[in-house]
């Protein structure tokens, strides 16, 4: 397994860490054994990073991993945790949440705590208001906490603002060849990088769709370069190449995933993809935008826009569910285009003033292609759920 320093700590982490959002199950609940015994074989074979929130699997992640943390694993790895800033509206909740996350995990100390999907500037601000961020100080002094930092779904300039507004000890942002340009993209990676802000990696296979749901011909086009590479080998190597990633989170369902994963991280280093092999990406990239609805390249030159519709946000979560048949996607747009956000970026925002369209290098209709997109994401039942979730976290 290779590992990868962080220059900041010193920490020396394994390169594939393991995201606890998609341990096996059984039925509705988590086959146990098999998930504690795969998380046992990970560590036993040098993964050290073990990453979960308070509610992934319904709230039992947490306690599975720190049942299978027991018994002496503990203390070989890095836990990572998220406190979910949209169930916390005073410090107490937060604290509330802390207490319970450490018992869940067996332990009295979280080596990498995150404040959980920002979509936003003003989320963070309203932690910083609240307490919060003094609070993480304080138990980082207490050694309760080892390091602070954030994950993000956002849209690009809210990043750039994030990870530049605090001294994080890191940060997790969505990677993979497709969303090279969207949510925090390249340009947010290398921002962090040059901060000095380690970047652990997250949905690498988008959730298995870069796997499961590709074009025939994206299959054929990697099959050609070389035929024993699968599309999951292809993907983690596109992002390990690039050296500010120090680890890419996998949320493994099975023995076979696990081996596989673990082989290719004894392989991948950084800038080891050849010219030929980057040239694979152009191509596959190539048909992919061939294939998308919506011709967004997510080069970002049409914003800001005045009234904050996040085009290019829009316009990926849109294309996705034809390209990659993302079932999810109407809840992925609710989530990354700010159900609880301050600032929501909505394609219905848009007040047609027709200020972006000039600055389309794609010459994109954006007014007319938002429209389509309000009339397939926002179904009749969006707006009624969006009062009630805002008005379930308190959200204004
Ligand atoms: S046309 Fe719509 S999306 Fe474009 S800048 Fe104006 S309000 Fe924003
Ligand atoms: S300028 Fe055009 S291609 Fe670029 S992000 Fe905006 S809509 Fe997409």
């Amino acid at each position: 397994m290779l590992t990868r320093t962080l220059e900041n700590n010193k920490d020396e982490l394994a390169i594939l860490g393991f995201g606890c959002m998609r341990f096996p199950t059984k039925g509705n609940s988590i086959d146990e054994p098999r998930a504690i015994a795969m998380i046992r074989s990970a560590i036993d074979r040098g993964m050290n990073y073990f990453d979960t929130a308070y509610f992934y699997h319904g709230g039992k992640s947490e306690s599975l991993l720190g049942e299978a943390l027991s018994g002496g694993y503990r203390e070989k790895v890095k836990v990572a945790t998220k406190l979910p800033p949209f169930m916390v509206s005073k410090l107490d909740g937060a604290k509330k949440i802390f207490n319970t996350q450490c018992t869940k995990l067996k332990t009295d100390y979280i080596d990498y705590y995150l404040l959980h999907m920002l979509t936003d500037v003003s989320t963070f601000e309203r932690m910083k208001t609240i307490g919060v961020m003094d609070w993480m100080e304080q138990l980082k002094k207490e050694g309760k906490i080892k390091n602070i930092g954030f994950s993000y779904h956002g849209g690009k300039s809210d990043f750039e603002q994030i990870v530049a507004a605090y001294p994080w000890d890191f940060c997790q942002i969505q990677y993979n060849y497709l969303d090279e340009n969207n949510q925090a993209g390249k340009s947010g990676l290398l921002l962090a990088g040059s901060l000095g802000i380690p970047v652990i990696v997250m949905e690498p296979l988008r959730g298995g769709k870069l796997v499961n749901n590709l074009p025939k011909e994206v299959i054929q086009e990697f099959k050609s370069h070389d035929s024993k590479r699968t599309p999951a080998e292809w993907a983690l190597r596109w992002i390990w190449n690039h050296p500010q990633v120090k680890v890419i989170l996998s949320g493994m369902s099975d023995e076979a995933q696990l081996n596989e994963n673990i082989r290719i991280a004894s392989e991948a280093e950084a800038n080891s993809l050849s010219e030929e092999e980057l040239k694979v990406f152009d191509r596959v990239k190539a048909v992919m935008l061939e294939k998308t609805k919506i011709p967004c390249t997510a080069c970002g030159y049409c914003m800001p826009c005045p009234v904050g519709v996040d085009i290019p946000g829009c316009f990926s979560a849109y294309n996705d569910k034809y390209l990659l048949g993302d079932k999810q996607n109407k809840m992925k747009y609710m989530q990354t285009q700010g159900i609880l956000s301050k600032k929501p970026a909505y394609a219905s925002l848009c007040v047609e003033c027709g200020k972006c369209e000039k600055h389309c290098p794609q010459n994109i209709a954006v007014r007319k292609e938002l429209k389509t997109v309000k009339k397939e994401m926002e179904a009749f039942w969006f707006k009624p759920v969006v009062f009630i979730v805002r008005k379930m976290f308190r959200v204004k």
